[in-house]
């Protein structure tokens, strides 16, 4: 190890400092300042009935709005947010937005609705995480019943402490779903285990479910595991009225996708939610 001689000395020889790129260093501080000025936006996505064609929620999906790069999507910086741990500001402020904008539906007379926000592994082990939760929904005035957050099989990992996060969660009556559920390769052995509500089936068996009898076998098991747990299912990634005929014909009665609407800023989702109302 070459001594370091103050701190920037240190850096230049640090390994993992080797791999971090001018690029990288850039957005790290773009980053830091969207989160400082507030710069995003949440995009909302409908959940639907696949029998009724009901609305049955709606899943909050964050978006940088960079002056000069325009419209960020998450998968370029919520890892960023996530190592830098800078994911535990931005995240109470996604909390905070679909909280509060959800309040703002219901107050206008909308049919109340579930919003769902993701949550990311370093938010969850965050020490004071039920306190934050609980202190959003009082400031907002949203009832816990009208909130879910969503959480990936890859959280999971430190299980038994989890656990106990999601107990705590659930106890102040805000409800879990587990997302892109079967990437893990464990997800099978532990799911009777988590104090969950939903499990949310990954896109990547609903892609193929039409025309792919693994997919759908796959589909079936989740099904029939979610039913005996007691659990609610939904699909993600629906794209096509065939995907939606397999789903029904496998047991899954709930869908997230493009087939119904791509996540939409906040004034066109009102709109959306406004003929929705309409049409039903
Ligand atoms: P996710 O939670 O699994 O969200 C589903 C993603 O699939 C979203 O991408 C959504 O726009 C996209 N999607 C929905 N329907 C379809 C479809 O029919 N076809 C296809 N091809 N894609 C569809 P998005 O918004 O880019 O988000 C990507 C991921 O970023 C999310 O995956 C989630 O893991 C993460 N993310 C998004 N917003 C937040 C947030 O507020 N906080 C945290 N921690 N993570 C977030
Ligand atoms: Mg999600
Ligand atoms: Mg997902
Ligand atoms: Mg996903």
């Amino acid at each position: 190890v070459v001594k370091s001689r103050g701190r920037n000395s240190y850096e230049f020889f640090d390994p993992t400092m080797e791999a971090k790129t001018l690029e990288r260093i850039l957005m790290e501080n773009e980053l830091r300042k969207a989160i400082a000025q507030g710069h995003f936006e949440i995009y909302y996505q409908p959940k639907k009935d696949l029998s009724t064609g009901k609305l049955t929620g709606m899943e909050a999906l964050v978006r940088w709005i960079h002056p000069e790069l325009g419209i960020i999507p998450p998968n370029r910086f919520i890892p960023i947010a996530e190592e830098t741990g800078m994911i535990i500001e931005l995240g109470e402020w996604i909390l905070r937005h679909a909280c509060q904008q959800n309040k703002r539906w219901q107050d206008e007379g909308f049919p109340p609705l579930k919003v769902s926000v993701n949550l990311s592994a370093r938010q969850l082990h965050q020490k004071n995480l039920v306190e934050v939760i609980q202190t959003v929904l009082k400031e907002t005035g949203l009832d816990a019943q009208w909130l879910e957050l969503e959480i990936t099989e890859s959280v999971l990992v430190k299980l038994e402490e989890a656990i106990e996060i999601l107990q705590a969660i659930r106890d102040s009556g805000v409800q879990i779903s587990i997302d892109d559920f079967g990437t893990g390769y464990n997800s099978f052995s532990y799911i009777k285990h988590l104090p969950i509500d939903t499990i949310k089936i990954d896109a990547s068996f609903i892609q193929d479910i039409h025309q792919n009898q693994e997919s759908q076998a796959i589909v079936k098991a989740i099904v029939t595991i979610a039913e005996s747990l007691n659990l609610n299912v939904i699909a993600e990634g629906v794209e096509l009225l065939d995907q939606v005929a397999a789903l029904s014909e496998n047991g899954c009665d709930q869908g997230q996708g493009y087939l119904f609407s791509k996540p939409l800023p906040t004034g066109d989702f009102e709109q959306y939610l406004l003929s929705a109302h309409k049409n039903s």
